[in-house]
């Protein structure tokens, strides 16, 4: 662009006002002191107070009323297969109900439900790069799924990994679901996929199906993958002295998933705290999967990691959406300028014991779901799923 082009117009302006809690995703600061958002083209531009803003021109306006705003919620660990389908639980219209349990971005531990999925190394690829492609595209009520994760098997060598690369995958399933069952192979795998820029996940634990196995400790520490995936077990828990080793030792994100043991996400979860390293935790699901698909999966485990790992309620959400953002480099999980304008708005569920939201959660309650919006418009109004919220956010001018 020369430097005197007219500036492109904007063509969508969303301004959120009379936001009563400010929840921002950043551990450091998980409160803003501020009352109005503003996003252009579905990037937030503005955050702060009312009376210091140009609210002028917007093409939908919210009017929160007093409920609380965070980011959209991440969750990292899904496993998708093809459109909004789970061959596990032969379930349609899975993604659709966890956006209305909040979540607006989904990150792919390996599309590995599919049916006949190939082994072979040109079959895998081609796998990955259809399900990269067809996920970029296919974005059921506005949530973002960021897919194409192939698994790594035995005998792929370095240029599968540039060549994935070149083909737009940048993420790899996890390690450990495939052939691929020894830590010296993992770690050279990683590296290959970390230097063409393919983040890396590796299965923790006791084996999750028949036909996958034990991935301990020192495979885990050896292959040195980006995310120790579902740290707390999937299902299956490692020994607490593994748990606790893998906190000590790796430097690497602390990812504690729904379908794994709760009691060992609590230990993880205490001892990055103890070690303080709480921005390592990511929150995930691990859905669809044996245990089902569970739509308000997050949600319940904020609620349950606040009130059972006395953290407090507004840190339990940085888990499920900063830190997830940060430690994945994803540009979304942050109420900042400049980030993805996808939003939940929350308020305390009906009739809970809570005096207010943070309370309820850290009560235990689920919160309920007012609006959830993503890349700046708005996806759903009242949730389906969520115990009613007692105060709903209103679109007054769309
Ligand atoms: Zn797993």
């Amino acid at each position: 662009m020369s430097h005197d082009a007219p500036a492109k117009p904007a063509s969508s302006k969303l301004v959120i006002r009379n936001i009563g809690l400010l929840l921002s995703g950043e551990l450091d600061r998980p409160i803003l002191d501020a009352d109005t958002v503003v996003a252009v083209d579905g990037v937030i531009q503005t955050v702060g107070k009312a009376k210091d803003i140009d609210t002028t021109g917007a093409t939908t306006t919210i009017d929160a009323k007093d409920t609380a705003l965070a980011p959209g919620l991440i969750d990292s660990h899904v496993h998708p297969v093809c459109g909004d389908w789970t061959p596990r639980q032969n379930q349609l219209g899975w993604i659709d109900s966890c956006l209305h349990g909040g979540v607006t971005t989904m990150v792919s531990a390996g599309e590995v439900h599919t049916p006949g999925r190939p082994k072979d190394i040109v079959g895998l690829k081609a796998m990955a790069i259809f399900a990269q492609r067809a996920f970029h595209l296919f974005r059921p009520g506005g949530v973002r799924i960021y897919a194409g994760a192939p698994v790594p098997e035995q005998g792929m060598v370095e240029d599968d990994f540039k060549e994935l690369a070149a083909a737009g995958v940048k993420l790899l399933g996890e390690v450990g679901l495939g052939s691929v069952k020894d830590g010296t192979t993992g770690r050279r795998m990683v590296a290959w996929a970390r230097k063409y820029g393919i983040q890396s996940t590796i299965h923790t634990g006791g084996p999750s199906i028949p036909g996958s196995s034990l991935i301990d400790k020192d495979m885990v520490l050896e292959t040195d993958a980006d995310v120790i995936g579902h740290v707390n077990g999937g299902h299956t828990a490692l020994p607490d002295d593994q748990i606790v080793e893998l906190c000590e030792r790796s430097p690497r994100a602390l990812e504690i998933v729904h379908n794994g043991n709760e009691r060992a996400g609590l230990l993880a979860l205490r001892t990055a705290k103890e070690l303080k390293q709480l921005h390592r935790v990511i929150l995930g699901t691990d859905s669809p999967a044996g245990s089902g698909v569970q739509p308000l999966g997050i949600l319940r485990m904020i609620s349950m990691l606040a009130s059972l790992g006395e953290i407090p309620a507004q840190v339990a959400i940085c888990l499920a959406t900063g830190n997830t953002a940060k430690m994945r480099s994803l540009n979304c999980g942050l109420i900042a300028a400049g980030r993805e304008a996808s939003f939940v708005f929350l308020d305390t569920a009906q009739q809970s014991s809570g005096k207010n939201l943070l309370d309820s959660i850290q009560k235990g309650d689920l919160p309920g779901v007012g609006m959830v919006v993503t890349d700046g418009a708005v996806s759903i109004q009242r949730s389906r799923n969520t115990p009613p919220a007692t105060r709903v956010a209103e679109v007054v001018r769309a």
